[in-house]
């Protein structure tokens, strides 16, 4: 048979079908590191025995930039041979434990894609998290391998004054002998069994903020961050949210810390946000350092909820971890529904919670939604990759909490109408069968159905699971109709869900439907099925099985408007067919905020869909009617609507989301129209904004919590739209009458700002307006914060995401790259540039002359030699060319093309390009 090849050879297939259990086990490890930049010394030892359930066959360890010096078995030399990579031992002991050591070297200095053990300004870091341990020694790299952890590690001890690993530190101290001279080394064990995905270490010249907490059963716990030297004034906002962490896991769902040491440590060279390693969290700088002089609202808020994420991640992953990386969503999506919680619960405000809700929405139709319709769409639980680092996707994590969420919408009662004590219910019952072990997403989901043996979800279990096989999204199409005669209201639905890559067609899924009826004064109708049944709150949760169901409410007095899909209790499209005056009322008064919020988007995205499919010339286009317009008004002169909920509603689609709901995508002409869609509503509310901003631009003393936050939204939104109306009423420079004050306003702000939120606010709105303040305002901006990286990386950020105006941006943007500032190695730099033009900028990216396209083929070839994790990130910027007009779609296809024709691609960056050449 012949087989196509390519310069890599052919790549490998990993299916999910093709699970078997490990032919053996390691019981313990004991690690040595000898740790040199240049060239780092692994002594492994381990005690292994064969796993009597698996044939007798020999041990294949995984290993990957490994140099191998020595072998032996029972301390005696042993044939070995390497295989594609593999260390295979045969004529290993029948019975019993046998100890295998193994001498490997490897260089942390060269190794730029951060997978491994690796250097970051001096100091050394791991990242283990798909199949980054093969690099540190060979073992088996598979997360159902659990074992026990010693770590010794040495080092200079002035270069490397700190060394870190999991677990306890159990002895340090100076090394003795010749040769050992300036050396000190630090030995840790892990009273935890661990997959070795979540071994850590770490050394290097590191300072630590530390508190020391009790357990509600009185234990002691000791919790540090370490930062660099200097960094120490940003470091507060982390261990706070660290101890509400520690609180709240124990006080919803029962689950306490389980360490006397938990450490978080902050690099700056880190290919994702956080790791969870056990009791030793390594953290991109990004999620950990923020003081008010130098993070924004938006940084606190993610920092608390990925310190969150990690931290719960200490059960959710790490007591019980995953059998196999198909079942990655066990922990991911089971621990983002966690941390969507936690952020939550911890606002005091109910409205503040929607906000929330709403955000995490927003996220998700705007990554995910696309993603699980373009070639990269796989299930919840793929059934195959080749790269499993390709697979840390939106689908697994931000879906995978949806799933999470309906499970505990499924679980609730009419004592228990969110579900939430049923869902702590099936955790509890998921830990005392679980703890310990390795398991699959099906275990997860037993254990919530069997704590709950009468609820829907229990009922409904196997169907319930085709979230977790098919892939797509379901688009959930509604009909009403109203029987005045009869006073009954009923709604038709029915489901379908388009074709995704391996998957023709699908089953009907379990679809969780909250719903209200509002009448035309605004208020929720009191809901009485025919079967006699009443709800008792304001909203019916229907749960929707089949392909076509009905629902029929009586004694319905007036013709209702339907209010369904409330707070997005399942993660579908919905289609029904609202006129203007029913969003209106919905936008008015919608008891429940998602899909109050919802029918202002809707509104919006009808009035620039209808102008995007039309001819017209959009130069001076109004696009918003004036219902919409005096609509907007009302909400932000509303007195009782708070200020991040207005912020959010005042905010069109994005043209992300705007191109999703169309069937082909002329990038240019959606821009057009949503900056026509903007100056409108600049304009034509000027006043309206001028009352905002001056109404919310005073704060006091700062603070990050989510009322102050919403204010500083709200005043940033309207301070851009002033600048805005400014550019657009005539000459920028004078503007015409009240107007063209703004700009220098805006100016003065960003100098007298004593916080990250309102200075980037205020750059921000001279950027994007386009206005000549701009330029002194960058450069002050740079001087200011020249020696903060995280801050720089938003001064690269804005200008690469800035509004294009004649096709400025991309030669800007190939300028940056020159800065001395720039460096491709760093991830968050990488992105800030790079990713910030090609995936968030799609006004200035998709250019008629295709030179976005060429720059983005360009990166993707350079990261893939440095770093091809963050390569096939980038790769995926053009996921969604089929979709485009032409010549768009020709362009990118070519670009597409020029990157996979390129020979030693990474595999990473391999999947993505073919997967969307196939597309
Ligand atoms: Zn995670």
């Amino acid at each position: 048979m012949l087989q196509l090849r390519d310069s890599n050879g052919p790549a490998t297939v990993i299916r999910r079908a093709d699970y078997s259990a490990p032919a053996f086990w390691i019981d313990s490890v004991h690690l040595s590191f000898d740790l040199d930049p240049a060239k780092t010394r692994v002594l492994n030892k381990m005690t292994l025995r064969r796993n009597p359930d698996v044939p007798v066959q020999p041990l294949r360890l995984d290993g990957e930039t490994l140099n191998l010096a020595r072998v032996l078995v029972n301390g005696q030399g042993a044939s070995f041979k390497l295989e594609s990579g593999k260390l295979v031992l045969e004529n290993l002991p029948l019975e019993g434990a046998f100890a295998l050591e193994i001498f490997t070297t490897c260089e942390p200095l060269k190794n730029t894609s951060l997978s491994g053990l690796y250097v970051s300004n001096d100091s050394f870091f791991t990242q283990c998290e798909a199949e980054g341990f093969r690099r540190i020694t060979y073992f088996l790299d598979r997360p159902d391998v659990m074992a026990s952890y010693t770590v010794t590690l040495r080092a200079d001890k002035q270069k490397y004054p700190v060394l870190l690993s999991n677990g306890n530190l159990v002895a340090s101290g100076a090394l003795e002998g010749t040769g050992n001279e300036g050396r000190h080394f630090a030995t840790w064990v892990d009273p935890h069994k661990k997959p070795c995905y979540l071994f850590a270490l770490v050394a290097g010249q590191l300072v630590c903020r530390e508190q020391r907490i009790a357990s509600r059963a009185g234990k002691a716990h000791l919790l540090q961050v370490y930062v660099r030297p200097g960094d120490m004034d940003k470091t507060e906002h982390a261990m706070n949210s660290l101890i509400h962490s520690v609180i709240w896991d124990e006080a919803r769902f029962g689950l306490p810390l389980d360490l006397e040491r938990f450490m978080i440590v902050a690099t700056s060279d880190f290919n994702m946000g956080a790791m969870e390693n056990k009791g030793l969290n390594i953290f991109n700088t990004k999620y950990v350092l923020a003081n008010q002089s130098t993070a924004t609202d938006a940084d606190f808020s993610n920092i608390e909820s990925v310190v969150g994420h990690e931290y719960f991640h200490n059960w959710t992953g790490n007591r019980i971890t995953c059998r196999d990386w198909f079942q990655l969503s066990l922990k991911e999506g089971l621990t983002v529904f966690r941390d969507q919680e936690f952020s939550m619960d911890l606002c005091l405000e109910a409205s503040a919670r929607a906000v929330k809700r709403i955000e995490d929405v927003r996220v998700l139709r705007t990554a995910q939604f696309p993603e699980d319709a373009g070639p990269m769409a796989h299930p919840v639980r793929p059934d195959s990759y080749i790269e499993i680092n390709n697979f840390y996707t939106v689908t697994i994590y931000e879906k995978g909490a949806e799933v999470v969420r309906m499970m505990q919408t499924l679980v609730g009662s009419l004592n228990d109408p969110t579900g939430r004590a049923g869902f702590a219910k099936g955790m509890t019952l998921y830990f005392a069968r679980h703890d310990g072990s390795a398991v699959t997403c099906d275990d997860f989901a037993q254990a919530i159905a069997d704590a709950n043996p009468d609820s829907a979800l229990s009922r409904l279990l196997p169907r319930f699971k085709r979230w977790y096989s098919q892939a797509g999204t379901p688009r959930l199409h509604a009909k009403g109709s109203y029987d005045a005669a009869a006073q009954t209201y009923t709604l038709h639905l029915n489901q379908t869900c388009a074709a995704t890559p391996g998957q023709e067609a699908k089953e009907p899924f379990v679809i969780p439907v909250s719903l209200g009826l509002v009448s035309r004064s605004g208020a929720d109708l009191p809901l009485q099925l025919r079967d006699g049944s009443a709800s008792t709150s304001a909203s019916h949760l229907l749960v929707v099985t089949q392909a076509e169901e009905s629902i029929t409410f009586i004694n319905v007095a007036e013709e209702p408007v339907p209010s369904i899909l409330r707070g997005f209790s399942a993660p579908v499209l919905l289609d029904f067919d609202y006129s203007d005056a029913q969003l209106m009322t919905l936008l008015a008064f919608d008891p429940d905020p998602f899909n109050r919020w919802e029918a202002g988007q809707r509104l919006a995205l009808r009035c620039a869909t209808a102008l995007i499919a039309g001819e017209a010339i959009l130069t001076g286009a109004r696009p918003l009617n004036d219902d919409y317009v005096e609509a907007m008004r009302a909400v932000l002169r509303h007195p009782a609507l708070d200020a991040a909920f207005k912020e959010l509603v005042l905010t069109l689609p994005s043209e992300t989301y705007i191109a999703e709901q169309l069937d082909v995508v002329d990038p240019q002409r959606i821009h057009a129209v949503r900056e026509a869609m903007r100056a409108q509503l600049a304009s034509a509310l000027a006043t309206d904004w001028q009352w905002a901003f001056e109404a919310h631009a005073d704060n006091g003393a700062y603070r990050p919590d989510s009322l102050s936050a919403g204010r500083r939204a709200l005043a940033g939104l309207a301070l851009t739209q002033l600048c805005l109306a400014a550019q657009s009423s005539g000459d920028p420079s004078t503007g015409s009458g009240q107007a063209g004050v703004w700009p220098g306003k805006a100016y003065q702000r960003f100098k007298d700002a004593d916080n990250m939120t309102d200075r980037l606010h205020a750059l921000s709105a001279l950027v994007n307006s386009g206005h000549e303040l701009a330029k002194p305002a960058l450069a002050q901006f740079h001087s200011l914060f020249k020696n903060e990286e995280l801050v720089l990386d938003k001064w690269f950020a804005l200008q690469a995401g800035s509004c294009d105006r004649g096709g400025q941006v991309l030669p800007a943007v190939r300028q940056l790259l020159k800065h001395p500032d720039f460096n491709l190695r760093n991830p968050n730099r990488a992105r800030s540039v790079i990713f910030s033009y090609c995936s968030a900028n799609p006004g200035a990216f998709h250019r008629l002359d295709a030179a976005g396209y060429v720059f983005w083929s360009e990166r993707v070839l350079e990261l893939d030699s440095i770093n091809p994790q963050v390569a096939a990130r980038l790769a995926r910027a053009l996921d969604r060319w089929s979709k485009l007009a032409e010549p768009y779609r020709s362009s990118a296809r070519q670009a597409i093309e020029r990157v996979a024709d390129k020979a030693n691609l990474s595999n990473d960056v391999r999947e993505v390009v073919s997967r969307a050449l196939a597309d």
